[in-house]
């Protein structure tokens, strides 16, 4: 079938349907919930599995693994979903750690975690930042010791999403004290069920996202396999994580323009129906104005995304452009709504209002995954 209008270049009938299923998923099974989740501070474990039996988790994974054997144009679908929605509930962790299994895992590895993973029965997360160490990666303290067939894990890690319910955590060390430079690190994977020295600390309170857990993690005297390290041997960490950022980091991309998208969707509805001196807003030339420009960023944004997202399932997409999506991307969306806050006049600032609730949940876009300042650096080191 022939792309509709304004449809993604990366479209398929295949995709069209699975967008089909994800959003009456959405709209049935999460979007009902999500006041009380934010509540509660993470999402129930029923819905993950719930979403494990549709295929909502780990779309782009073989389905030799339990995968929905699909390519990223799958899972951009539930990215773009879930981002229009509003759900910011974690499932993105879900399908990062993943491809840290399935890029630098083990075929053992691989079968012994992915299934679980898209069950939804064991929920994953990433453990890189530390109280001391966010930006600069190549200060991480965790300290994995080997002895004998285990790794014994001192440290503590922050900001971890999905950190409270996580069964499963990819987690940055540091194996090597004496090494300088990239070949320090390693990524261990740790099954925190019944694991002795391994303690959640706070679930953080956050600006926005209420939905999605933040928290810290500390590790005393963990003993972890020899076997749970990814990759063939020590100190392919920094490497691993800057080849898997790219995914995380067009993730973010696309999922900053379905928001500006979705904002400039609901403002333009707004404006149409709110009156100021006896007319609509939309009347005003400075309210279309700046919902011109908004629009037209949004399209650029659109286009950009869509070539990175060609990109990526060709193989192509490069850690440089990845950058400069997440950024450019970022910042156009956190834009773009604070226009549209502006638009709705005080109730863009009213909880109760979606344009609200967007302007939280989109600031930290651009700083988590690395910031936006340091995508600069990436993007500048490539002059
Ligand atoms: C809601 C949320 C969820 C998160 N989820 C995770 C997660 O799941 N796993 C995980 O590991 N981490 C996670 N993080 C952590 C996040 O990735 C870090 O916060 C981020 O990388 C920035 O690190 P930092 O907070 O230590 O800031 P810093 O590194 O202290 O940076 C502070 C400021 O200095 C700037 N800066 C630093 N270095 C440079 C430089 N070289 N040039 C120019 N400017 C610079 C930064 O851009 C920033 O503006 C999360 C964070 C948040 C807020």
């Amino acid at each position: 079938m022939a792309l509709a209008k304004g449809e993604s270049s990366w479209a398929t009938d295949e995709t069209r349907i699975f967008r089909k299923m994800v959003r009456q998923f959405i709209e049935r099974e999460l979007a009902p919930n999500h006041d009380r989740w934010a509540e509660q501070g993470h999402a129930d474990a029923a819905a993950w599995t719930k979403a494990g039996t549709v295929g909502l988790l780990l779309p782009d994974v073989p389905e030799e693994y339990g995968g929905g054997g699909g390519t990223f144009a799958h899972e951009a679908v539930v990215v773009e979903e879930l981002a229009c929605a509003g759900m910011h509930i974690g499932f993105n962790i879900q399908s990062i750690v993943a491809h840290y299994i399935l890029a630098c895992g083990s075929e053992e590895q691989r079968r012994r975690w992915l299934p679980q993973m898209a069950r939804g029965e064991l929920i994953g997360a990433i453990g890189m930042t530390e109280p001391d160490s966010g930006s600069d990666l190549q200060a991480i303290k965790t300290r994995a010791r080997r002895e004998g067939d285990h790794y014994m894990i001192d440290g503590s890690k922050t900001f971890i999403s999905n950190g409270s319910n996580a069964g499963l955590v990819c987690l940055a060390v540091r194996t090597d004290p004496d090494a300088v430079g990239p070949k320090a690190l390693s990524l261990l994977v740790l099954e925190t069920k019944n694991l002795a020295g391994y303690r959640v600390g706070r679930s953080l309170e956050k600006i926005g996202r209420h939905a999605q857990n933040t928290c810290e993690m500390f590790f005393d005297g963990v003993r972890v396999p020899v076997g749970n390290l990814l990759g063939p041997g020590e100190g392919r960490g920094l490497f691993q994580m800057m080849d898997q950022l790219r995914y995380e980091r067009l993730s973010i991309g696309l999922s900053a323009v379905a928001a500006a998208e979705r904002a400039v969707e609901i403002t333009t509805r707004y404006v149409k129906e709110r009156k100021a001196f006896g007319k609509p807003l939309l009347d005003l030339q400075n309210t279309r104005f700046k919902l011109a420009e908004c629009k037209t960023e949004a399209r650029i944004g659109r286009v950009f995304v869509d070539n990175c997202i060609q990109q990526f399932i060709a193989g192509r997409l490069d850690a440089v452009t990845a950058a400069m999506a997440k950024y450019w991307l970022t910042d156009t969306q956190f834009r773009i709504i604070d226009e549209c806050v502006q638009l709705h006049g005080g109730y863009g600032y009213m909880q109760e209002y979606e344009i609200a609730r967007m302007w939280a949940d989109s600031r930290v876009q651009r700083i988590y995954a690395g910031s936006n300042e340091i995508m600069k650096e990436v993007v500048g080191r490539s002059l």
